[in-house]
This record gives C-alpha cells, sequence and structure tokens, in this order.
C-alpha cells in the first residue's frame, strides 16, 4: 500500500491531506506524502470550546464507563497496529520493529487506563474531630491540551488521552508538524472507536478528542486558553521554555516532557557484552533520536578503551538504510536541520577536544534528499559544554572515570535528568547509584540501558527536562483535581485545633 492507500485504509479520508498548506515530506526520501490544512489560532479557540462544552458531560459518566471507550480503542489499536506502525515508519522514519513498538506502546497504555477506570481512588483519613470523618476523592479536571514531538508521533498522545478520557477529561491534540499524517491516522481510529461505543449503547458526547494541526503558534493559542486545564508539552527543552511561564501566569497546570541527555556508566565489574548491546541500541537505535537515546557512556579507566574499541567496531556495521526494508536498524534523520545539527555539534566536539568516528552522511547518492548519518563515537577528554547539550541524531560521547564517586558526578552535571543507567555486577555499586546521592534522573536503571521504558512505570525526569510524569504508576493523578471532603455525622460543631467560637 502507498501511504494514501494507508491512510485511507485506517479511515482518513483523502480530503484530509491533501491541498492544505502543511506540505508533509517522508524522511526515507524526501518525496511529499501529503498536504494537511493547517489550523488558525481561532479554529483552535473554537476547538477548546467545544472540547469544554463536552467535558461538561463526560465527567458525569462513571469511569469504568469511560473506561470501555478507551478499551475499545484498544482494539482499534490492535486490529490495525500494522499498518499505523507503517505510517510512523514513513512519516518518522522508524524502523519496521520500532514502529510496531511504539503502536503496542499505545495498546499497552489502553490496556492500563482500563484497568485505571476501576481504581481511581483517594484516602480515607482519620479526623481529629468526633463524629467526623475525612476523605480525599480523584474528580475530572477539564480539558487536556497536548503538545507532541515528531520522534513519538502517535504514542505520546495515547499515554496522555488514554489516561484523560477514564479521568474524565476531554482532549484537544496539536501534534508535531513534521507529522500530522500520523495524528489524522491515530484520531480516525479514535473516531470509529467512539461510533462503536455509541452504537453499543453508551451515551457520549461529541469532540472527546480533537487533532488540529499546525506549528507553534497554533500550540500557543492552546497553551493561554484559560479553558484548557492542563497542558502535557512533550518535546525541546526551548519549547518547555516558551510553554512552561505561560500556562503558569494563567495559573495553569502544566505537564512537561522535555530534552535528555542520558547516560551510562560502566563499571569494572560489568558484563561488557550485555553493556555493548544495551548501550548500542540506546545511543543509535531510532538514529539517536529518542529523548531517552543515550548520549554519554562513562566508563572505569580500566575497561574504558576495551568497551570503546568494541563499541565503535559495532557502530561500524550498523546497517543503514530505508527503515522498511528489512535488515537495516538506523534510518533516516528527520530532516536537513537535523542533519546539520549533528554536524555543528561533531565540529564543537572537535574543537573542545574530541576524536570523531564516523558522523558522516550516508546513501547520499540513493536518496539525494533525504538525510541519512553514520552514527558517531566520540572519544572527549572531558565533559566539555558540547557534551551537555542534546544534539537530537546518533553521537554517543565516551568518558573515562576513576571512582564511582565522580562517575556520578559526571552522570548528574548537565542540565537535563530524564534516563541514566549503570551497568554494573557490584551490588553496592548498583544500589549507590540508584540512591539520594546517586542518579538525579526521573530514570535510574541498573544492567539495562537508557531507553525504551515499559508504560507501568511513571516516566518523565528532573531539571530542564521539565519534571513531569507520564504514563503508569499514579501518573494519572496529573489528570485529575483532589477534593478533600470532610463529613460532619454528630450534632456539635467542634472547631479543627481546637478553637473556640462560641456566641
Ligand atoms: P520541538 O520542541 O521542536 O517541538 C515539539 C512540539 O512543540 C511541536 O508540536 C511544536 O509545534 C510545539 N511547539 C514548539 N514551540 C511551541 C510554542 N512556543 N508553543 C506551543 N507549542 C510549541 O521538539 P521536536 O524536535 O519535535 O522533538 C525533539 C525534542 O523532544 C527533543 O528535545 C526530545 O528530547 C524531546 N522529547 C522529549 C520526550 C520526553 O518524554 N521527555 C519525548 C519525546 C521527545
Amino acid at each position: 500500500m502507498n501511504t494514501s492507500e494507508l491512510l485511507n485504509a485506517l479511515g482518513v479520508p483523502s480530503s484530509a491531506f491533501t491541498g492544505g498548506s502543511l506540505t508533509v515530506r517522508s524522511p526515507i526520501d524526501g518525496a511529499q506524502l501529503g498536504a494537511v490544512h493547517e489550523a488558525t489560532a481561532a479554529e483552535m479557540t473554537a476547538a477548546v470550546e467545544r472540547a469544554h462544552a463536552a467535558f461538561l458531560q463526560w465527567r458525569n459518566v462513571p469511569a469504568p464507563k469511560r473506561g470501555e471507550l478507551v478499551r475499545l480503542y484498544g482494539e482499534e489499536l490492535r486490529a490495525n497496529k500494522a499498518n499505523l506502525a507503517r505510517l510512523v515508519s514513513l512519516e518518522a522514519g522508524k524502523v519496521t520493529s520500532e514502529g510496531e513498538g511504539e503502536v503496542q506502546e499505545m495498546i499497552d497504555i489502553c490496556d492500563f487506563a482500563v484497568g485505571l477506570s476501576r481504581q481511581l481512588h483517594g484516602l480515607t483519613i482519620a479526623s481529629e474531630r468526633p463524629g467526623h470523618r475525612m476523605m480525599e476523592q480523584y474528580l475530572p479536571l477539564g480539558v487536556v491540551g497536548i503538545i507532541s514531538a515528531f520522534n513519538f508521533p502517535v504514542a505520546v498522545w495515547a499515554w496522555n488521552s488514554a489516561l484523560a478520557l477514564v479521568a474524565g477529561d476531554t482532549c484537544v491534540w496539536k501534534p508535531s508538524e513534521k507529522t500530522p499524517l500520523t495524528a489524522l491516522a491515530t484520531q480516525a481510529l479514535f473516531d470509529k472507536a467512539l461510533q462503536r461505543y455509541i452504537a453499543a449503547g453508551h451515551a457520549a458526547p461529541a469532540h472527546l478528542s480533537q487533532t488540529l494541526n499546525g506549528g507553534a503558534a497554533v500550540g500557543e493559542a492552546m497553551v493561554d486558553h484559560p479553558k484548557v486545564a492542563l497542558v502535557s508539552a512533550t518535546g525541546s527543552t526551548r519549547m518547555g521554555r516558551a510553554v512552561g511561564p505561560r500556562v503558569a501566569a494563567r495559573f495553569g497546570r502544566c505537564l512537561l516532557e522535555l530534552g535528555g541527555n542520558n547516560a551510562i556508566i560502566v563499571t569494572p565489574s560489568a558484563d561488557l557484552d550485555l553493556a555493548v548491546r544495551g548501550i548500542l541500541f540506546g545511543a543509535y537505535g531510532t538514529a539517536g533520536q529518542r529523548c531517552t537515546t543515550t548520549r554519554r557512556v562513562i566508563a572505569h579507566e580500566s575497561i574504558h578503551d576495551e568497551l570503546v574499541a568494541r563499541l565503535d567496531r559495532a557502530r561500524a556495521q550498523l546497517k543503514i538504510g530505508s527503515p522498511v526494508e528489512p535488515g537495516n536498524l538506523i534510518g533516516p534523520l528527520i530532516d536537513k536541520a537535523s542533519f546539520d545539527g549533528m554536524q555543528a555539534a561533531l565540529k564543537a566536539a572537535r574543537e573542545q577536544g574530541g576524536e570523531v568516528s564516523g558522523g558522516d552522511r550516508a546513501l547520499a547518492d540513493t536518496y539525494p534528499n533525504a538525510w541519512y548519518a553514520q552514527p558517531a563515537l566520540v572519544r572527549m577528554p572531558s565533559q566539555t559544554a558540547i557534551v551537555k547539550h542534546e544534539t537530537f541524531a546518533p553521537i554517543l560521547y565516551t568518558l573515562k572515570y576513576k571512582t564511582l564517586d565522580e562517575a556520578i558526578a559526571i552522570q548528574n552535571d548537565v542540565p537535563q535528568g530524564l534516563s541514566s543507567a549503570i551497568f554494573t555486577n557490584d551490588v553496592r555499586e548498583a544500589e549507590a547509584f540508584m540512591a539520594a546521592s546517586g542518579s538525579d534522573c526521573g530514570i535510574a536503571n541498573v544492567n539495562i540501558g537508557t531507553s525504551g521504558a515499559e508504560i507501568g512505570g511513571a516516566f518523565g525526569g528532573e531539571k530542564e527536562t521539565g519534571g513531569g510524569r507520564e504514563s503508569g504508576s499514579d501518573a494519572w493523578k496529573a489528570y485529575m483535581r483532589r477534593t478533600t471532603n470532610t463529613v460532619n455525622y454528630s450534632r456539635e460543631l467542634p472547631l479543627a485545633q481546637g478553637v473556640k467560637f462560641d456566641i
């Protein structure tokens, strides 16, 4: 199937991806895939108003009934997994198994959210007053505005919307302007699930989920709208710096999932075979375009040279090519700006004393309008300015350490705080790494790499990564408002803290 046929099969009419002003190109070969309508700020404002009207009804639907809609959405995803994954590959350049993995994450979070729809619980708390009971409830919050990045074009929406919908919220989505087609397909599958839900006799308002394509200006109209109770924004730290203060200025809630600069520490006791595999996927999988990509290896001086030599040999063997052809592991960068950013980082690394292997343009003859790059490995003398910067490309910097304290200090000495890992067979080192004085990241792993998180845990990071948590554990609480209720079932009116106010 070509892209148009794929989109039609996923329920997107041709009129939705032809004739618009937003040109969509495949990073695989630069070919035009579609021309999508770009929403205006006024259209975004109207969408938020519709979403708010829908929220006023949806919040009254019992949560397990809301969960049934998400269950049906999960069924649509299961039935359409291969087609949606293929579209992810065509539009975002992910190799087939990673495109499929992304859709699997959507399915997994739907399953999680369905179970959660019967567990949105608060506490019962002992009251200090006789004949009183205290409790807390989690109630629906409002409209959730979702802003997403190009590199997880469909999963990020699902992480947010599956939880938001069971929480009783409604969603408005502003996807990346680089990946509008996968967004249209995701929305079309949702619309199908909603139709089935209504056909089965469930009441549901229209506009539970809406998708509006466009760039930052459309996003800003959402960010500034007072009826968007929560803005969940995934993307660069630059974007978060623009969005966070605007939402705070109107006292809205923000959930920020921003850039990472993730490191793996490899200690003398580590299983090097395991470490090499973990680092290779972490650094070069998805062509280095994951927020959790391994960007730094911090290796003990006793094993550094052997580890780095093995990594460099394996790096040079990774097969670069079209992500939809079997056997290729490294697909293209998303666009020329990304390739230029990679070259600028490598130049800076050389100037700062780095020794670069790889990193040149690849397959330029076969794909003159696409941007493939050889994965790069850079031996750095120390953690210089360029190493502290997130370059969204397959560059792995390697560094040496002498003591574990020094390794942890290097690992933490960057502005970002998303994911981290240690490879060690020493339980003391592993525990020290995860302790309060260890890794300062939201994710700290032992003997697995930095990327590829499961949906069951809360996902997100500290410092310039933004502090948000999405997906599993109790991340659902961000999508609800908490009320504390004190009920007096006595015939007296005692005041708290023993205060007297008698007439
Ligand atoms: P980006 O910041 O360029 O764009 C992300 C989204 O923000 C897009 O939809 C864009 O249109 C929108 N946007 C940009 N400026 C805006 C503004 N002022 N107001 C409202 N919306 C605005 O990021 P990208 O290049 O698409 O993605 C790569 C970045 O995303 C990397 O830094 C990566 O680490 C990060 N990322 C983080 C996570 C995470 O969970 N922490 C996940 C994926 C990607």
